[in-house]
Formats: structure tokens, C-alpha cells, sequence
């Protein structure tokens, strides 16, 4: 599933085919992406525009068109966007005609959604900080697990406290920083949310470095993969082995959602 190093991946590869081009068409075979809008009023609403810029906040891509309108583009767990892709695409649910270019949405299991509004805040106006920005401070991260009694990971993937950490990141994030996904939000040390800071930090900003994680069927919009996930230590490593200690990596549930650890590294205090 894209998250932030994903998305932000797919916002520079885009960027330079996008901006400056206008809307000639817009071909919808699925209504499900498209959000609040009829397809007249999606449709009607994209061709004529110009892209004046591309964006990220969170998961979510902001595509900025002239008029002050914005398409916001959420991939969930398996959108992809691809620009002029050399081959037909299965399950292919919106395309986007531009003059000398053709963006295509692809969606396997529909959870996709795009919303055209001309304030963003409609749809982005929830989520919390951006954990590579300045905002981000310890302080910050300290003050969002706070009284807070559930699991660290579950707290990590609310995107209304942090946005744009999701499974893989939150993760390798609690590896690098040695604590266990299940411990207490509340009970974190001040040390510990000092080391949880830093590793945040660094794994996003090596999974941006490296184009982004393809563990399922991420793709970059010219079809090509990434390779954070060569370098991820735990996330969807089961049965291998820490590269830190040497142990199995194990797999639990927090959360309802599928969580990598290494049982030696990441003690529960
Ligand atoms: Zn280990």
C-alpha cells in the first residue's frame, strides 16, 4: 500500500510530465474512485484546466489546476498512476488525455478515491503533521502518545495525529528505534520517543531515497518499482533473519493490521 515515501515518489516522477499540461479528456470505465461529484461535474470540471503543480500531503497527491481547483488522488491499496503506459493496463478505471500524454488510473481492488475541490482542506484538512517536516519535533511526537493507551504502531498510523506513516513504515520505524509495536503508547520513555523521532525520520526519508517500497504491486507512474523493500529489516520479513541480532523475524497482529518485529531487539518493557 503507497504511503508517504510512495506517494512522494510518484509526486516527483509526475511532475515534470504534468505541469503546464491541460485537460483535453477524461475517460471514466469505473464511477467508484470519483468522490461527492457526478462524472459531468468531475469530468466538466478537469477539462480546459492547466496543471499548475503537484503536491503531497500525507497518502494523498494534490494535483493543482488553474482556476484554484485541485484533484486530490488517494491510491489506498493498490492505485497506481502511469504515464503513457506502453501496453494496455488491466483494471484500468479513469484515464486523463492531455495533449501529448495520457495519465491512466489503475485500481485492482477499488479503494481508490479522487475528489476535485477548489479547497483542499475539504479532504486533506483532517490529517496531522508531516513527520519530515520542521513541526515534527520530539515534543511533538511526545505530546501525540501522551495518555494515549493503545499500542505504539496503532498509534503511529493515525493519520490525524502524524500523516502518511503506514504499515511498513511504522514498522521499521519501531526497529530502528528498538521498541516493541505492542507497547503502550503512554508508557514510552523519554528516550525512547527520542529514539522513535530519529527513526521516523530516517525511514521514510531512505524509503523517498529509495523510489519508494514495491512489496506488493506498487509501481512508479513509468511502471517501474521501488526498492525500499530490498532494504527494510523487518516489515513482511517473517521467518528472516534480524540483521541486527541474527533472530527470526515474527509476525503479529496489532491493531487488526499485520506487524513485523524482531522478538530480540524489540523487548516489551
Ligand atoms: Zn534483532
Amino acid at each position: 500500500m503507497p504511503e508517504l515515501p510512495e506517494v512522494e515518489t510518484i509526486k516527483n516522477a509526475l511532475e515534470p510530465y504534468l505541469v503546464g499540461r491541460t485537460f483535453s479528456g477524461v475517460r471514466i470505465s469505473d464511477t467508484r474512485p470519483v468522490q461527492r461529484l457526478s462524472l459531468d461535474e468531475f469530468c466538466g470540471g478537469l477539462v480546459g484546466r492547466k496543471i499548475t503543480g503537484l503536491s503531497r500531503r500525507g497518502k494523498y497527491l494534490l494535483i493543482g489546476l488553474s482556476g484554484g481547483a485541485n484533484l486530490i488522488v488517494h491510491l489506498r491499496m493498490t492505485g497506481a498512476l502511469l504515464w503513457n503506459p506502453a501496453e494496455e493496463e488491466p483494471f484500468t478505471r479513469v484515464e486523463f488525455f492531455f495533449d501529448g500524454g495520457r495519465l491512466i488510473y489503475t485500481d485492482v481492488r477499488r479503494f481508490g478515491t479522487m475528489h476535485l475541490t477548489a479547497d483542499p482542506n475539504d479532504v486533506v484538512g483532517k490529517l496531522g503533521i508531516e513527520p519530515l517536516s520542521r513541526r515534527f519535533t520530539r515534543k511533538a511526537l511526545a505530546g501525540m502518545l501522551k495518555s494515549r493507551s493503545l499500542p505504539v504502531k496503532s498509534a503511529l498510523l493515525n493519520q490525524e495525529h502524524i500523516a502518511g506513516i503506514g504499515n511498513m513504515y511504522a514498522d521499521e520505524a519501531l526497529f530502528v528505534a528498538k521498541i516493541h509495536p505492542q507497547q503502550r503508547a503512554d508508557s514510552l520513555t523519554t528516550a525512547q520517543i527520542n529514539r522513535l523521532h530519529g527513526a521516523i525520520k530516517q525511514v521514510l526519508k531512505q524509503g523517498i531515497k529509495n523510489q519508494g517500497a514495491s512489496v506488493r504491486n506498487y509501481r512508479g507512474p513509468d511502471g517501474s518499482k521501488g526498492r525500499a523493500h530490498e532494504e527494510f529489516c523487518v516489515a513482511h520479513r517473517e521467518g528472516r533473519l534480524c540483521p541486527v541480532c541474527g533472530s527470526p523475524v515474527k509476525r503479529i497482529v496489532v491493531g487488526q493490521r499485520g506487524t513485523y518485529y524482531c522478538p530480540r531487539c524489540q523487548r516489551l518493557n
